[in-house]
């Protein structure tokens, strides 16, 4: 009896046991775990895992809840104002009902997905890891990636982070490269297989040698690094890579690094267990300065397969052997698996800057085909046995000057490119511009690429006529027959990165502030929703309680924010419009409040001020300190102030506070203590001379959006 009582006691407690242990169990399967399974998962639509969505980076979701028959009744659901923010380009993550995005200088917050309600920030103090030494570029960064409870960022100043998803905190960091050097990151890092990966970029501003470095997802520990080209071989080679890559360089290309520089494009491939990269331009441009007997010089301008766990070289495929325009191969690489000719076919998507789309097998490296996706006059095709382009005589600008294009713009750039398996089309933001190139005046002798100063030794000028009427367009091809089945021209340069779903829908928004829905098999515009500001970043979808949610980050940014009249021109001008984050839904009710108009700072005149012209000219010189932020020929686009328009510029003692001094060093502007007061007095006479002579151009701006408004 007794017995009986203590076995049955015993029996109770032990199902009770194993009754809680089973609910732990229930409730931790709950709670997603975010790995290479997860995050490979193209049929899980409830969140947005990775930059590209999945480790496909197709940027398809299956969602169809918004589609081409109700996109019209597409309403703002949430959004959030971001005053501090300045360019905008990144791709959120959404993941178990939680928005992480990063904002201008790396600022990472984490909000609840249905409502926009902050949850935490992490700020890794971006402008004060810069002061006054990075004195280049602007601080952009295109996203952050999510792995097993883990956010990863990439600083401008290449700090590599882990933080904590749930609470914000930092748990490791690590120093990708050098501070001292002049080099920069803007990408994403890509997160798989507990690993974390980032390059850099910088192969315009100093001596880079491009490099991809893999580093422990856990702990922020090195595992392996790439290098993209070879060094000075009297130091040894890395790899057996880097002895092939060496045969294919010839004088002393490490002098000047060689560049090569990965800063976009990272795919893992979960269903081969392969990683490729991207690879830049050649540092310099000119390929007669970098290897004076020009030849391929790999990996430039190539897509590189390694193995994931090693770093061990597996293939590569160049895409422009011997570059000489910037035609960086650091563009989205797409993963697509096709049937061709009644064969199935693991495929690579790749539309490089070189104005080709590039279908390649990802199991071989090889070719299948590659049809220019924008007008291209370097090369006349590419040899599909060859695999190689076959280039017009002095396309590399030794005969003379020569007209080019694509541009050093590329025919497509960082902003994403998209592909559907719904539709069978790949969505590619395209670009329509060629430039002059000329060596003319270039000093091949002793000619030296040093650290924040580099240069890429080749002269820019534009071309005596552009190819294309429309500076940009939207391009709906089929990889599987090259055909571009529909295209929408654009008036306006450098349009942000594409989404489509499974809705039949295809969303792309505009540097003019737009953000249009199109059907995705046909191009025809279904819905249109202007934001009031230039848009640079792509739209995401997500669902959580039964509600898709499409969200996109709002605030005109990118190179080409830097400046010059035509993006002076779109009026998104210095600290006017506020940047946003704006979500929709079919379910949303906010009316969002109108922004400021479009606004062109107008140019001082001071007549009191008698500009020097000698001084001016040498101001000009000094001016090339600050164009990449204040802007080509001194039109801001936006990213700085509009010197043209500034007060302080009117000051010297202010100027020499604001430059010299870095009185403004926390707002992002770097000082330049080593300045003196001649070189200062020169560009106060330059930005008064700007300011004279281009009131013109002002007034033109004013009336023509005066004309567009009526319009
Ligand atoms: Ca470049």
């Amino acid at each position: 009896m007794m017995t009986n009582l203590i076995k049955n006691t015993f029996l109770i407690l032990l199902s009770l046991i194993l009754f809680i242990s089973c609910n732990e169990k229930k409730k931790e399967e709950t709670v997603k775990i975010i790995n290479d399974k997860a995050i490979a998962d193209e049929n899980q639509t409830s969140d947005w895992l990775a930059y590209g969505r999945t480790h496909n980076e197709r940027r398809f979701s299956p969602l169809e809840d918004v589609s081409v028959s109700n996109v019209a009744n597409l309403k703002v659901d949430w959004f959030i104002d971001l005053p501090n923010d300045v360019g905008l380009v990144s791709t959120p993550l959404v993941v178990n009902g939680v928005l992480y995005f990063t904002g201008t200088m790396n600022v990472i917050r984490a909000v609840d997905a249905t409502s926009g309600k902050l949850i935490w920030t992490f700020d890794p103090k971006v402008r004060e890891a810069i002061k006054g030494k990075r004195q280049v570029g602007w601080a952009h960064s295109r996203g952050i990636s999510f792995y097993e409870g883990k956010i990863f960022t990439a600083t401008w100043d290449g700090r590599l982070i882990g933080i904590d998803a749930k609470t914000g905190k930092e748990i490791w960091t690590a120093v990708t490269f050098d501070p001292n050097r002049s080099l920069n990151i803007t990408g994403a890092p890509k997160a798989f297989k507990g690993k974390v990966l980032i390059g850099n970029g910088g192969s315009e501003n100093g001596p880079a040698r491009g490099v991809v470095t893999c580093y422990d997802a856990e702990t922020g520990k090195e595992l392996w690094k790439f290098f993209v080209v070879p060094g000075n071989p009297v130091d040894g080679f890395e790899n057996e890579a880097m002895e092939m890559a060496a045969k294919t360089w010839n004088g002393e290309w490490w002098k000047n690094g060689g560049g090569g520089n990965a800063w976009h494009g990272f795919t893992y491939d979960a269903d081969l267990d392969v990683l490729y990269f991207g690879t830049g331009n050649g540092g310099p441009w000119n390929p007669r300065i970098r290897s004076p007997k020009v030849d391929d010089n790999l990996f430039l301008c190539s897509i590189v397969a390694v193995k994931p766990d090693t770093g061990e070289y597996l293939w590569h495929y160049q895409t422009t052997p011997g570059e000489a325009w910037d035609y960086n191969s650091t563009m989205d690489i797409v993963l697509a698996d096709l049937k061709i000719k009644g064969e199935d076919v693991k495929a690579i998507l790749h539309a490089p800057k070189n104005g080709f789309f590039y279908v390649i097998n990802r199991e071989t490296g090889k070719l299948i085909s590659a049809e220019p996706f924008t007008e291209v006059t370097w090369a006349s095709h590419i040899d599909l046995k060859t695999g190689r382009p076959v280039l017009v005589d002095g396309a590399r600008y030794d005969k003379g000057p020569i007209d080019i294009a694509p541009d050093s713009w590329g025919g497509h750039s960082w902003h994403a490119m998209a592909y559907s398996p719904q539709s069978g089309l790949v969505y590619i933001p395209t670009l329509h511009k060629a430039d002059k190139y000329s060596d003319e005046g270039v000093v091949y002798e002793g000619w030296e690429s040093k650290e924040f100063s580099g240069g890429i030794g080749v002269g820019l000028s534009p071309a005596d006529k552009q190819l294309s009427d429309h500076p940009s367009s939207l391009e709906a091809i089929d990889p599987i027959t090259q055909e571009h089945v529909w295209s929408i021209p654009q008036d306006d340069f450098w349009n942000a990165g594409i989404l489509t779903t499974g809705g039949n829908l295809v969303l792309q928004g505009r540097s003019d502030g737009k953000l249009l829905a199109y059907n995705a098999k046909t191009g025809k515009i279904v819905w249109t929703f202007d934001t009031g500001l230039g848009i640079s970043a792509p739209p995401i979808t997500y669902k959580v309680n039964g509600r898709q949610y499409i969200s996109l980050l709002v605030g005109f940014g990118g190179g080409y924010a830097r400046g010059g009249l035509d993006a002076y021109n779109l009026g998104w001008s210095y600290r006017t419009h506020t940047r946003r984050l704006i979500t929709f839904s079919l379910e949303g009710t906010v009316d969002l409040p109108a922004l400021p108009p479009r606004h062109f700072p107008k140019p001082i005149v001071d007549t009191n001020f008698k500009i020097d012209k000698d001084k001016a000219t040498k101001g000009m010189n000094e001016y090339w300190k600050c164009f990449i932020c204040h802007g080509d020929n001194m039109f801001s686009g936006g990213m700085a102030p509009d010197l043209r328009a500034s007060p302080i510029a009117l000051n010297k003692e202010a100027l020499i506070a604001v430059v010299r001094n870095g009185a403004k060093n926390t707002m992002g502007m770097p000082s330049f203590p080593d300045m003196t007061d001649e070189q200062l007095e020169n560009l106060m006479h330059f930005i008064r001379k700007r300011a004279k002579e281009t009131l013109p151009d002002y007034e033109e701006s004013i009336k023509n959006n005066a004309v567009k408004k009526q319009n």
